[in-house]
């Protein structure tokens, strides 16, 4: 068997995204000792890189060994005991997966729903709040799987009127893409991943939790379920007393350290502006060649765009061509949107005029080829004129 060399791809899928070269070189640094002190400072390093890029003060702020739905299960099994009643929003598959989590945990479950690549109705959130008054109410900022924007504010401001309401957030797409700001909106837990717009490999799920969360997670009556998420055990190694947990997988965490320093030195607006702004392109590209958006503008990610497949056109075999000869990777619709949208990531390192430029390029003429009848107007030359613009 050969060393695996793997193909030139550029990764604009719905994660992981690309990597930046100074990530995959930290990434190969020589190891140490989880417990060296080199590596406790890498350890406090990113602890303190986190709170910065959550835009939070929360002491208990720190990556999960695991990937982003280790993340989701740690908020849920830490915060939920059996009988518990939880609110979750559900408008995609990661609102799903929240919700097979919460009843797995014992958690009585009430699901406020919306049609996938729609935004939830506030009004039916606040109602269900009324019916069960839920220790939780629980929302993905960014669905993955439909390109769908619920934004943070919109959740505080119901929650005004239940105090004892938790506020949990899935941030794993949104984290170094859309603005966060879980302090300003009391976000109580919020969990990420290191695959989407923070351009890192897939491996660490950054969390954050409130002093509230915290509190809440002390006052259990019963220990918390799974050994490997909890939070009471996990915090003691990442906290000054140091206790062998597991071992941290040390260079993801080199990894993760060099892509917040990346996202600080940009600065977070001017990050937030750039997800925007090649966003704002693909749009006018892809409207200009007659294809249609599912989102409505006002509901709409910067970070990951959904684009109806077109009647006629064969969502796979377009995306097989995109990889097979223009080495660009896109994502399938998943669930009730299986063949009927493509999913296009602009995530972190991937989000680039020039990727925005290229696929607008490969979709025209892989279209024109099967014989698709675009509109007249140019997608890059559309997407051009934004970027002009600026
Ligand atoms: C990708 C993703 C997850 C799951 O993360 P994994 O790293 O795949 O485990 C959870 N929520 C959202 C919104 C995601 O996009």
């Amino acid at each position: 068997m050969n060393e695996f060399n793997p193909p030139k791809r550029i990764l604009m899928g719905p994660g992981p995204s690309d990597v930046d070269p100074r990530v995959l070189s930290a990434l190969s640094a020589p190891l140490v000792g989880h417990l060296d002190p080199a590596f406790l400072g890498v350890m406090d390093d990113i602890q303190q890189l986190l709170r910065t890029v959550f835009e939070t003060g929360n002491r208990l702020t720190i990556p999960i060994s695991a990937t982003g739905s280790a993340g989701m299960e740690a908020a849920f099994v830490n915060l939920v005991e059996p009988g518990d009643p939880v609110v979750v929003c559900v408008n995609g598959v990661f609102g799903e997966r929240m919700s097979d989590i919460v009843t797995r945990c014992g958690g009585k479950l009430t699901r406020v729903e919306a049609e996938w690549g729609r935004g939830l109705d506030m009004e039916e959130v606040r109602q269900a709040l009324r019916r069960t008054r839920p220790g939780i109410l629980a929302a993905v900022q960014a669905e993955t799987s439909t390109g769908v924007l619920t934004p943070p504010s919109r959740l505080r401001e119901v929650l005004t009127e239940f105090p004892e309401t938790l506020l949990l957030l899935d941030c794993v797409t949104s984290l170094g893409g859309h603005p966060v700001e879980i302090d300003r909106h009391g976000v109580d837990f919020a969990y990420s991943g290191t695959q989407k717009c923070l351009s890192c490999p897939p491996g660490l799920a950054p969390i954050t939790v409130s002093d509230r969360g915290v509190e809440r997670i002390r006052r259990r009556k019963n220990k918390v379920q799974s050994w490997y998420l909890d939070l009471t055990m996990v915090e003691k190694y990442w906290g000054d007393d140091r206790t062998y947990h597991h071992t941290a997988p040390v260079s993801m965490n080199y990894g993760l350290r060099e892509s917040l320093r990346l996202v600080i030195e940009e600065g977070l607006q001017n990050r937030f502006d750039r997800h925007r702004l090649n966003h704002r392109a693909l749009v006018a590209g892809v409207e200009a060649m007659g294809l249609e958006m599912l989102v409505q503008p006002e509901d709409r990610l910067w970070v990951l765009n959904t684009v109806r497949v077109p009647d006629g056109i064969s969502d796979a075999a377009v995306r097989a061509r995109l990889l097979r000869d223009f080495g660009i990777e896109i994502g399938g619709g998943l669930g009730p949107l299986k063949d009927r949208i493509w999913r296009v990531g602009l995530m972190g390192t991937s989000s680039h005029a020039n990727n925005v430029l290229m696929l607008l390029n490969a979709l025209e003429r892989i279209l024109r080829q099967d014989g698709f009848q675009l509109a007249p107007g140019s997608g890059v030359e559309a997407a051009s004129a934004i970027f002009d613009g600026q």
